[in-house]
């Protein structure tokens, strides 16, 4: 387009390219200033260059400006002016050329966007010479992850690892040859040393002529993901807080493991249950029971072949799957070997040290082959070994099956006992060893089954606690044994024992207890000192709070608190001031030890220093002997309780029994 204007830059000459140019008709162009097309953020550079030419500073002068038509649009254009002097309008004229540049412009401004884009994404970018593999190029993002300050000379092979020219050969170069793209994940390194997972498009570029000339890479580090993924993975299979596998993991291996097993290759699970894990917990607070678990996890796997797996799977439960176990003597060989590094060595933990036991249940797999089956045949075995009194171990037999199947038969006999008065109580007295006189009335429960006779508590109340039906029959025998010592109080008047009452742990941890403890005094008339509950440090400690609480509240009414099979449970003695304790009841394994041998000794007289100490009352269980009866008098302990003096008798042949005076001095 050429345009001649006069001295004040009005149009005066145009052809018809600069007509489209401006987007006008030619006639339409005359008498306009071009200065008024002009951007006006462009025309002060405009009106310097006119200047500049009219001074006669330059004789022309060319420049790229922006022009806005009539319609708004904006163009770029590539002007070059000159100045005719005396033209034929008489005065100096300016002639310009002009010619549209806008896609030129808008090209340019479009690679400067990408190539800043390019520069400055987080993607890594790089670009190289086919010929010679030479880096020509590494955007920001690609020379902070991999390190590389400069292109130096560099090869773009040197970024990858060492592995990777195999896959070049054989994957990544015939795809590129064949599609001119390959989309992946592989390692680069860095200048540190680290390696770095970077998923990427690799392409070939190509000149006109169909040359491969370049290779272009984008990619993105995928190395914190991967991490991720990976850590993910592990979760979903492990155990966070000792690392082990999980149940997932244990059910996958043990499937495996099982289609493989056969006769030829039996396998056994061993099920392992920490005993009173949760009365640690409790006390010693969680960071000192997950420190505990780890230690059991290390313990284990310490007495483990690289073949067996060992498994947690919650709360305090572990269990070790043992490929190539040929009979339940061999799979006991290997609990044993378990629990004996398990209990060993105390357990050190950040304030105090503790030994622990497991009660472990064994399957094997001849009976069953479904993974589930197993695993449940090695709780049930585990859970037979609790009943059957902690730290031991069980093997899973066919009784077992029909065990459980008897027990809910019984619990659902039990139910039925509750609401027809099958439940009565026996009562053993505590004699004073100085006095000879009853001190305390023990009632334990018994049921009168309709089919099988009388039977012991040992045979219901884990039952009862398990089924919940703990709280009815709690709530039963502190009604019988409150009304018996309600009618001792009649008989026999202010010297009338207390009677003693045996509370589960669900009894004690329940908000209920107080109001209901109290409720039964009221309804029996019975003053609260008459009541002492019998409570294991195991109980207490079960669920510490709850019962502080509520035995608290008790003990303030005046009810009586005894510690009950002292010396087996816990082993921190703090609770004794916790709790508001009046007796301590020594356990009868310990009563056992007694007689001229004085390493047994040695217990029961720490024992009977520790509630003198505290001004506690001390009680022997279990005394049977003369021997032991006379060991007991002569360390100072308060009060025994034994078949040596009597059994539990039934209500009606108590009271001559409170009457009398035991004789404490069998040597005379
Ligand atoms: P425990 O509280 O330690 O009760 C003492 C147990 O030792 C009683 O067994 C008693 O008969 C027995 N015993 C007494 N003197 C001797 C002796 O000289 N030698 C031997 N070998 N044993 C003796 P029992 O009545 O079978 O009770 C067993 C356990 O059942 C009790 O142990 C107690 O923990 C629980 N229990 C009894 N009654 C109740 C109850 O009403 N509620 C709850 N929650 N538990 C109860
Ligand atoms: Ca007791
Ligand atoms: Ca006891």
């Amino acid at each position: 387009a050429y345009v001649v204007a006069d001295e004040w830059g009005r149009v005066a000459e145009a052809n018809h390219h600069a007509a489209e140019l401006f987007g006008a008709a030619t006639s339409e162009l005359f008498g306009r200033s071009l200065r008024d097309w002009a951007h006006p953020e462009d025309r002060p550079r405009l009106d310097d260059l006119v200047e500049r030419l009219l001074a006669g500073d330059v004789e022309r002068y060319e420049v790229e400006h922006r022009i806005v038509l009539d319609d708004g649009r904006e163009r770029w254009v590539s002007v070059a002016t000159t100045l005719a002097d005396g033209s034929m309008a008489g005065g100096r004229s300016f002639l310009s050329l002009l010619q549209d540049v806008t896609e030129r412009r808008q090209a340019a401004e479009d690679a400067e966007r990408l190539a800043h884009i390019v520069a400055s994404t987080s993607d890594l970018v790089g670009l190289a010479d086919v010929g010679t593999g030479q880096l020509l190029y590494l955007n920001d993002a690609a020379s902070r992850t991999l390190g590389v300050a400069g292109l130096g000379g560099r090869t773009f092979v040197e970024l990858y690892a060492p592995g990777v020219v195999e896959r070049w050969a054989g994957e990544i170069a015939p795809a590129l040859r064949r599609q001119g793209t390959w989309q992946g994940e592989l390692p680069m390194v860095a200048a540190d040393g680290s390696v770095r997972d970077v998923s990427q498009t690799i392409s070939l570029e190509r000149d006109a002529d169909g040359r491969a000339t370049r290779l272009a890479a984008v990619g993105r580090d995928v190395t914190e993901r991967r991490r991720l993924e990976d850590q993910l993975a592990h979760r979903a299979t492990h155990d966070d807080l000792t690392g082990l596998p999980n149940r997932a993991l244990l059910l996958e291996r043990l499937d495996e493991a099982l289609t493989t097993a056969g006769p030829d290759r039996p396998l056994a699970l061993l099920f392992l249950d920490l005993d009173h894990f949760k009365a640690v917990n409790d006390s010693l607070g969680h960071e000192a029971g997950d420190e505990l678990l780890r230690e059991v996890a290390r313990r284990v796997a310490t007495v483990l072949r690289p073949d067996d797996l060992v498994a947690r799977l919650g709360g305090d439960e572990f269990v070790v799957l043992c490929q190539g176990v040929v009979d339940e003597h061999q799979a006991a060989d290997v609990a044993r070997r378990i629990t004996s590094a398990v209990e060993a060595d105390p357990i050190r933990l950040a304030a105090t040290e503790l030994t622990v036991t497991a009660s472990v249940g064994i399957a094997l797999s001849a009976g069953s082959v479904h993974p589930e089956a197993l695993l449940r045949d090695a709780d049930a075995a585990m859970y037979r070994a609790k009943e059957l009194g902690r730290a031991r171990l069980e093997v899973y037999d066919e009784a077992m099956r029909s065990r459980a199947a008897d027990r809910s038969a019984l619990a659902d006999q039990l139910a039925h006992a509750l609401e027809h008065d099958q439940l009565e109580l026996h009562h053993q007295p505590t004699v004073d060893l100085a006095t000879g006189q009853v001190r305390g009335v023990e009632a334990l429960v018994r049921w009168r089954h309709p089919e099988r006779g009388v039977l012991p508590p040992a045979e219901f109340i884990r039952l009862a606690e398990d089924t919940g039906l703990i709280v009815g029959l709690g709530l039963r025998v502190l009604t019988l044994a409150t009304r018996a010592a309600r009618r001792w109080l009649d008989e026999l008047g202010p010297d009338a024992p207390p009677v003693h009452v045996n509370l589960s742990a669900a009894q004690v941890a329940a908000p209920s207890i107080g109001p209901l403890v109290r409720g039964v005094l009221a309804a029996t008339g019975l003053p609260p000192e008459q009541l002492c509950l019998e409570v294991t440090e195991s109980v207490l400690m079960e669920d510490a709070d709850a019962a502080e609480v509520n035995l608290r509240d008790l003990h303030e009414a005046g009810v009586r608190l005894a510690i009950d099979d002292f010396g087996t449970g816990y082993s921190s003695l703090s609770y004794l001031r916790r709790f508001p304790v009046d007796v301590i009841k020594i356990d009868r394994s310990f009563v056992e030890g007694l007689g001229p041998d004085p390493e047994g000794s040695a217990i029961v007289h720490a024992i009977i220093s520790l509630a003198r100490t505290l001004e506690l009352e001390s009680v022997a269980e279990g005394v049977e002997s003369a021997g032991q009866l006379q060991a007991l008098r002569a360390l100072g302990c308060d009060s025994a309780q034994g078949f040596w003096f009597t059994p539990p008798l039934p209500e009606d042949q108590l009271l001559p029994a409170l009457r009398r005076t035991w004789d404490v001095d069998p040597g005379t």
